[in-house]
């Protein structure tokens, strides 16, 4: 049985590797990640290189071994379907059931995950918009089609499929701008110099940077 810390380090790599596209992760990006020092990542890593859950190049980076990358795939499938499972039955909102999710994607079965997915219709996607892994570690949705909200140009219409940034205070600013998930809005101004990108949707408005406006993932939308 894997520790906490090892389905943590393991479920990091992966977010970090769907994120760039490529399978090398740096130990530098993952102790950024983790808020750990680069230190006991190194000595993490070289843990998780015996246990060929993963394979560690000093210098060079970690990539998953398949072994490795089936439990990732498992932790991703817990936390997100935990997350969409206190939002549709416990009406917890998208901002609170992060943090709670953390928790008990360490503790629940195999057998009671599985249950939930049943139960909810073995849904796409989590509160956030992020594809949700497969019993068999496959995505069931592919965000291939989806581009950053700060490459989009004023004047674009756009739909909001997903949030990466999972900060409660970021998503509760969304929230209360009147910001939904699936919705159409527009972009109204995307400007360098000021570093914002300002968005129009029903009933509001939103302002973000263009750091955040990165995790904002939205799909173009033809008048
Ligand atoms: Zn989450």
């Amino acid at each position: 049985m894997p520790s906490l810390t090892v389905e943590n380090y393991l479920k990091a790599i992966l977010q970090l590797e769907l994120k760039s596209g490529r399978p090398r992760v740096s130990t530098g990006a993952l102790a950024t990640r983790l808020a750990v020092s680069p230190g006991s990542v190194t000595s993490m890593l070289k843990t998780l290189s015996e246990s060929e859950l993963a394979s560690y190049v000093p210098y060079e980076g970690v990539e998953l071994t398949t072994t490795g990358r089936k439990l990732a795939m498992r932790m991703l499938r817990r936390h997100r379907l935990m997350e969409l499972f206190l939002h549709s039955t416990l009406n917890l909102t998208w901002d609170q059931v992060h943090e709670e999710a953390e928790e008990l994607e360490h503790a629940v079965s195999e057998f009671l995950i599985d249950r939930i997915d049943d139960f909810l219709g073995h849904p796409e996607a989590d509160p956030h918009g992020s594809p949700i892994p497969a019993a068999d570690g496959q995505m069931r949705s592919d965000l291939s089609d989806t581009v950053g909200m700060d490459v989009c140009k004023a004047g674009d219409s756009v739909r909001f499929v997903r949030v990466v940034n999972q900060e409660p205070d970021f998503l509760r600013y969304l929230s209360e701008s009147g910001f939904q998930l699936g919705a159409v809005g527009r972009i109204v101004e995307n400007s360098e110099d000021a570093g914002v990108v300002r968005a129009d949707i029903e009933g509001g408005q939103f302002t973000v940077g263009l750091e955040a406006a990165q995790t904002i993932r939205v799909q173009p939308v033809s008048k």
